[in-house]
């Protein structure tokens, strides 16, 4: 208890921008990028520091500039509260800042998930518990992560796939102007488990679902966001007629947006930078068990801090990414 205790006492948060450079440039169905801004934030208490990260992939529409704004108004707001006015007075305080959080600002989702993973990290260090402990994940089930092939030509594919030697399973970028070229490809290559992710690139619902058949024949295990997000009525009709599962990606950021997912996709890909970090993405994969629906985890292009700490979370995954 002394511990938790401690925690109500003022932490101390700072931050650099940094971007990250890719290996090799990386292409979906929206684009190519050789890089990813990023957010490194430190939150310290009594000589304790916890790490944390915001990863921000141009779609999401935050950049250096919004996150560093946003973190300069969460460090004054962190730095404003004092022991005596018990602010935070639940028993980790973690649920209780980080809703303080949520409220400075709406969007802002990955400068939200940089604090929230520096807090896990923090109250983990401070309590000397690893931070899946804290939402009693079993550290022992088997958990497999796949391995992402971008839009690619030959050659490029070829190199991916050796690449990925030690990984059971392949996550393939489609959307491109020939899948069927693509996937054939990489067939020639590996007969790997996959995991397809369209983006919304397909247009067209009955393209879609022949192009499902085609690749459930082909090893692949599931399909995510096949199409553009508004199509609501056209992906749930995807959803009703597919033999493997649709996942939600674009269309689901927060726990707000499960509920017009029910019904629409058969489960979701949570992300730590899109719905504001572990916390939140914890209440998510409840909610998503309780209705029925499939969890995928996946990332955006963190590093190992901010992917480290989606990995607290795996072991309550159906599938990892
Ligand atoms: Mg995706």
């Amino acid at each position: 208890m002394k511990a938790n205790l401690q925690f109500y006492f003022v932490v101390k948060l700072s931050f650099v921008p940094h971007i990250l450079k890719f290996k090799r440039p990386f292409s979906i169905a929206h684009g190519t990028r050789d890089s990813t801004p990023v957010v490194f934030t430190r939150l310290e208490q009594d000589g304790i520091i916890g790490y944390g990260e915001a990863a921000m992939p141009p779609y999401l529409g935050e950049n250096h500039e919004t996150v560093l704004k946003f973190l300069s108004k969460a460090q004054n707001f962190l730095s404003e509260w004092t022991p005596s006015e018990q602010k935070f007075s639940n028993p980790i305080g973690i649920v209780t800042i980080l809703s303080e959080i949520d409220k400075i600002e709406n969007g802002n989702t990955a400068a939200k998930a940089s604090i929230d993973i520096a807090l896990h990290d923090l109250v983990g260090k401070i309590q000397n518990k690893p931070c899946h402990e804290l939402f009693g994940a079993d550290k022992q089930k088997n958990i497999f992560t796949s391995y992402t092939i971008p839009i690619d030509e030959t050659d490029g594919i070829r190199k991916r796939v050796k690449e990925a030697r030690e990984y059971k399973i392949l996550k393939v970028k489609l959307g491109s102007a020939d899948d069927k070229k693509l996937m054939e490809e990489i067939r020639k290559h590996t007969d790997k488990e996959i995991f397809v992710d369209i983006n919304e690139g397909w247009k067209d619902k009955h393209f879609a679902l022949e192009m499902i058949h085609w690749l459930s024949k082909r090893n692949v295990l599931l399909v995510e966001q096949p199409m553009p997000k508004e199509k609501i009525d056209d992906i749930a009709w995807l959803t009703s007629q597919s033999p493997i599962p649709i996942i939600a990606d674009e269309a689901v950021q927060r726990f707000s947006d499960l509920e017009k997912a029910k019904g629409v996709y058969s489960g979701i890909n949570i992300k730590l930078m899109k719905c504001t970090g572990l916390h939140e993405a914890y209440k998510m994969m409840l909610q998503a068990r309780k209705t029925g629906m499939k969890i995928m985890l996946g990332c955006m292009s963190e590093s190992s801090c901010g992917v480290s700490a989606a990995a607290q979370l795996a072991p309550l995954a159906d599938w990892i990414d």
